[in-house]
């Protein structure tokens, strides 16, 4: 079942008297329990991507449905609505609040949600296990190596219980051993909990972890790679 469908979606943006279509007639697919990659050169439209699928802007023209809901067309607050019930972020730099421990960083999603403290603590340490970091919640990331950060920032991800999780280079600032260490831990968030994973990468490596690339190039789909996994 299709969880995300974008039909001919486009973005165009105005420079003055010029436009840029950074997105062109772009359809696809997602099923629940996928792993997607997107690759593609600098200015491909990768970020405007994301940006659409994670509900921070809207398509200039086209249809995108996530979980049967129209979304195209919702005012600000719905869409915020829809990435906080439904959405999990991962960023390239992390993005934790420097003054909050572990715990605090991932507890901050459920506080929006007006659960009760001892639901929130119950909740954020689970997912923190589920990251293998349970021995690490008192600690401020600055106390953190980057691979535990990514770690954090992945377990405030799913806290919530998102359907889809978007990682925009979530390992971009890692080293390779670290960046296939937080592979494994997506791999097992799809294999395990079903979630649907969406990630952009520079990293061929990094994008074998999904199941299916998309490349990009010129705002396009210029192809789409089925990954063939070899044990
Ligand atoms: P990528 O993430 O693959 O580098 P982007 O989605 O950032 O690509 O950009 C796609 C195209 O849209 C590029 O030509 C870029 O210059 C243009 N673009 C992106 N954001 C804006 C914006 N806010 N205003 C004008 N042009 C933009
Ligand atoms: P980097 O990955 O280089 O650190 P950012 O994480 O700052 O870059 O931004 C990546 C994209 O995520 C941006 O295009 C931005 O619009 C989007 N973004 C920024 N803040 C949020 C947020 N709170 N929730 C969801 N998306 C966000």
């Amino acid at each position: 079942m299709p969880v995300i469908e974008l039909k001919n979606i486009s973005r165009s943006y105005r420079n003055g008297q010029v436009f840029i279509n950074a997105l062109e007639n772009i359809n696809l697919s997602i099923n629940e329990g996928d792993f997607i990659s997107i690759m593609g050169p600098s200015g491909s439209g990768k970020s405007t991507m994301l940006n659409i699928l994670g509900c921070l802007d809207r398509p200039t023209s086209g249809t995108y449905e996530i979980a049967g809901r129209r979304v195209e067309k919702m005012g600000d607050s719905e869409l915020a609505d829809i990435r906080n019930q439904l959405l999990g972020f991962v960023f390239q730099s992390f993005h934790l609040l420097p003054d909050l421990n572990a715990l605090e960083n991932v507890e901050l999603p459920l506080i929006y949600r007006g659960l009760s403290g001892s639901e929130r603590y119950k909740r954020s340490v689970k997912a923190l296990k589920s990251v293998g970091l349970e021995q690490r919640i008192h600690h401020r990331p600055s106390q953190l190596s980057g691979g535990e950060q990514q770690r954090v920032a992945i377990a405030r991800a799913i806290v919530g219980d998102p359907k889809v999780l978007l990682a925009d280079e979530p390992t971009g600032a890692l080293d390779s051993k670290t960046s296939e260490s937080i592979m494994e831990i997506f791999q097992e968030l799809n294999n395990q909990r079903g979630i649907t994973i969406v990630q952009v990468t520079h990293e061929k490596s990094v994008a074998e972890y999904g199941h299916t690339i998309f490349h990009l190039r010129d705002g396009k789909i210029e192809h789409v790679e089925n990954v063939i996994k070899q044990k």
